[in-house]
């Protein structure tokens, strides 16, 4: 563990906001921001004082500072060499039945969260290998589809859920994060997967991973939900478990299926991702429609609203 502070311009900081976005936390008091990352907890204060902490502070002060700082190679081979925690999976996990559940959607101005638990069995793991199945990220709009349909016919165990944009909005007022939104919709579609397949033999569930183990954990518990026996959490976990890579493809093209919906709906083509054109496409559709049509397909949260807002 150790810490670095620095004193950035105000610009600068709201630069960081936008770059950590999909990692922020709640500020504490005097905070114009907290955001989480795997090197370190960056906290930015109104007096334009930045503070890194964590097990590699210097990996995130050195993408904003002109004062580089040298990276301490046993401070990053200690932040590798983690304490085993309750929580990562047996290496065992992998090869045996399981598990998996990964969403989709979160980083994306426009459409919902998806999210998708599969069930895989050992026997199946191989075949789905040889089909391609893979981190959706890797894999084409076309392909994914393709894949989908591929996994729905071989009648593998899954449970999908959509947050629609309307309702996300809703619980974002509501005061939700959207971390609780993801940790309540992996236990609800793990939840329906259970059910679903009964007394199938499994060796574990694996969530691929969006925050630390015990923020997931409290967040469910704020809904009065625990975890179900044998969870495990892992970053990247679609690289590892073949169940995480298939609810990642799953995810995906619902997700794809969404977008080509609202994009109907809408009268436009919708984008992904978060980007300035995203912005621009927003802009578009409050001239046309006013700003209250962003809430059945955008959330509405995101910067990309008021940064829309200037191009009227
Ligand atoms: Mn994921």
């Amino acid at each position: 563990m150790g810490q670095i502070t620095e004193v950035f311009p105000e610009r600068e900081i709201m630069k960081m906001k936008q770059a950590y976005e999909k990692t922020l936390e709640n500020p504490p008091q005097g905070a114009i921001f907290r955001a989480r990352t795997n090197d370190a907890v960056i906290t930015a204060y109104k007096s334009g004082k930045v503070l890194f902490q964590g097990a590699n502070p210097e990996a995130e002060m050195n993408k904003w500072s002109s004062n580089k700082l040298p990276f301490k190679p046993d401070a990053k081979k200690a932040s590798r060499a983690k304490p085993h925690s309750p929580y990562d999976p047996p290496a065992s996990l992998f090869n045996s039945s399981h598990i998996g559940s990964d969403e989709s959607g979160t980083g994306d101005y426009f459409g919902p969260i998806t999210t998708c638990a599969v069930y895989v069995k050992r026997e199946q793991i191989d075949l789905l290998k040889d089909m391609g199945i893979q981190d959706s990220k890797a894999i084409t709009d076309k392909t994914i589809n393709k894949l989908s349909r591929q996994l729905v016919e071989l009648h593998i165990p899954y449970s999908l859920m959509v947050l629609n944009n309307e309702k996300y909005n809703d619980l974002q007022r509501k005061g939700w994060s959207q971390g609780k939104m993801k940790a309540m919709l992996h236990q609800a579609v793990i939840g329906r997967l259970l059910e679903k397949i009964g007394d199938a033999p499994y060796e574990g569930i694996l969530v691929d991973q969006f925050c630390v183990p015990s923020v997931y954990k409290k967040h469910i518990a704020s809904e009065g939900m625990s975890l179900a026996d044998k969870t495990y959490f892992m970053t990247k976990a679609e690289h590892h478990s073949i169940a995480v890579a298939a609810g990642s493809v799953i995810a995906r093209a619902s997700f794809v299926k969404e977008m080509d919906r609202l994009s109907m709906m809408a009268g436009m083509d919708l984008m992904k991702g978060a980007s300035q054109k995203v912005d621009k496409i927003a802009a578009e559709i409050i001239r046309s429609k006013g700003e209250a049509a962003l809430e059945k397909i955008a959330k509405v949260h995101f910067a990309n609203t008021k940064k829309a807002r200037k191009y009227l």
